[in-house]
Formats: structure tokens, sequence, C-alpha cells
């Protein structure tokens, strides 16, 4: 009998949910063979990168460093905090500038740096040995953003873990996993940031509907599994087509679920694409002459082809 927190007692969902979601936290752990204790849910990885913000960084006064052309998220995260954004662009290999980021660093209250492997919108994952150099020389918090990890080939930094305590690895059932309007956001860390994450988030940040859902989507690993495939073959195939068509100029490498891909004039290819009912993501801004379009359907790779070979 619980007459504690003031729930109604009638009705089909009267009760707060787990404040832990450990059932869900075990499903998840088991799956990517981890321990539960290391591991923190958000309302999206989104929720834990405003929470690290809160927890590691002082308004007004700290500082944090991103290798741009990145995830906007961080940067937005840090102007409501308001903390200062050190930015140390990517080099030309999309490849962090690794002596750069130690020079930066130097500079007064650097609390954290954000590195997104695969990185978004290029497609590349980050070189292990530039993560591990990082670990070994940054003194704040070290992210590892590795929201597209379950496309890519490279393993999960989530095996530093055990040897760095300043390391926090985000994941996420939005993308591979096909859940983003469920919004839950894994962080993989320490037992200590993990204690403090759960101390300052709001007590019941994930509904019981959004634990619930999940658990049921993650016992179907095979249905998973095959539409992972079947997004990885469609990415080989939309990139072999997309060489042959006239406007583009380049498609970069990409162990995520999108392509990065060089065009003759972004923002006419955009709006062209628009004006045909096809939304991509027009990155001219970011990374000069580029959009970045994620992987359909077969059908719908088809009918941005369609489009694109009309322009
Ligand atoms: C999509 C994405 C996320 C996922 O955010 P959620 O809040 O978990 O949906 C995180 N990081 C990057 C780099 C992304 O592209």
């Amino acid at each position: 009998m619980f007459l504690d927190a003031n729930e109604n007692p009638y009705g089909e969902y009267n009760r707060y949910p787990d404040a832990f979601q450990r059932k869900l936290k075990e499903k998840i752990a088991e799956i990517k063979n981890l321990d539960a204790s290391n591991l923190f849910l958000g309302n999206g990885s989104d929720e834990v990168i405003d929470l690290l913000f809160r927890i590691f960084c002082k308004p007004g006064l700290d500082k944090v460093i991103t290798c741009p052309p990145t995830y906007g998220m961080y940067q937005v995260s840090a102007d409501i905090n308001d903390i200062e954004v050190l930015d140390v662009q990517l080099n030309s290999d999309f490849q962090p500038d690794v002596k750069s980021i130690i020079n930066t660093a130097e500079s007064d209250n650097v609390k954290m740096l954000f590195i997104c492997s695969p990185n978004n919108p290029t497609g590349n994952a980050i070189n292990s040995a530039h993560i591990k150099l990082l670990l070994n020389s940054f003194q704040g918090i070290v992210v590892v953003d590795e929201a597209y990890s379950d496309f890519s080939s490279e393993p999960s930094c989530t095996q530093y873990l055990a040897d760095h305590e300043n390391l926090v690895v985000l994941q996420t059932l939005s993308k591979a996993y096909g859940m983003a309007g469920l919004r839950i956001g894994l962080c993989w860390s320490s037992g200590e940031i993990t204690g403090l994450l759960n101390k300052v988030k709001p007590p019941y940040n994930i509904s019981r509907v959004n634990q619930d859902a999940a658990l049921e989507l993650l016992d179907n690993i095979k249905e998973y599994e095959a539409r992972l495939n079947l997004i990885m073959n469609e990415k080989v195939r939309l990139k072999k087509e997309l060489e042959r068509i006239r406007v583009i100029n380049k498609i970069y490498p990409s162990e995520a679920n999108f392509l990065l891909v060089e065009v003759e004039n972004a923002d006419r290819i955009y709006n062209e694409l628009q004006n045909r009912g096809v939304i991509i993501r027009n990155r001219n801004s970011k990374v000069p002459d580029c959009v970045r379009i994620t992987i359909g359907t077969p059908e719908e790779n088809d009918e941005l082809l369609k489009c694109l070979s009309k322009i």
C-alpha cells in the first residue's frame, strides 16, 4: 500500500515511474555487455549534455572545448548555461587537432571537452589514438558522443571507462535503435559521475510509457538487426548511385546513417529538393557546399535519386 507520494489511487498511469529506470538499464547493459552501475539514462542525450554543463561548469566563469564542424547541441546547451565555448576546428581530414586542443585547454577554467565520434555532420569516426591522447592529457571531463556508434565498425570508447574516471560516453536509442520519439539517451561513466547525474536530474525524467515501450522494443533485437542491416546496405547503394549524379562533386566516407555530400551549389540543391518534397540538411554554412543526407527506406532513397537527377 503506497500512501506516500500523493498519487491518485485510481487509474492506469496513476503511479510515478521508476526514477532510476532499473529494468531498462539492466536490459541495455545486457545488450551492450556493460555494467548497469555505469549507466545513466537521460530524457534523450540532450538532457545528459545539459546536466553535464550544470554539474561540471560554473555559469559565467567556466569554459568547454568543442571541435567544429560538429553537433550543434553542445553550443546551444553551453549558451543556455552561460558557458563559453572555445572552438578548435577539426583538420582537413575531420580529425581533432590534438596539439591545439591541449594548448587551448591550458587557458583557465576549461572544464569539458566534447568529441563526437562518428562525428555529425562529417560522418567519420575519430581516430582512437587521438581520443586516448586526449584522455591522458586533458584534465577535465572528456565527453565522447557516440550517437552513431551502432552504425560504425570502430569499437566503442566505453572500453576506456575502467582506466579513465574523467570519461563520459554518450549513446542513444534515437538513431540505430529507431526510438527517437521515446527520448532515451545513454550515458556511460564512472560510478562517481553517474551518482552526480542521478542527484541533479529531475526525479522522474523518463516517463513510464517511454520506459515500457523501450523495454518492449529492445526485446525484439532480431528486428533491430535486420533494420540496421537494411540501412547499412542502402548506404552503400545510395553512395554508389549518388556518385553518378552530375551535380554531386564528392561523397565523404561515413560511419553513420547519413552521407556528407559536396555538391555544385548546396543552397540551390537544398531548395530544389525541398520544392519536390524531399527534405535534406543544408550544411553549407558549416562545411562549404555540403549537404547531409540521411539514409531512408529503399523507396525514399529512390525518390531522392530521381529528384536529384532532374536538377
Ligand atoms: C542525434 C544525436 C544525438 C541524439 O540525441 P537524443 O537527445 O538522444 O535524441 C546525440 N548526439 C549527436 C551527435 C546526434 O547527432
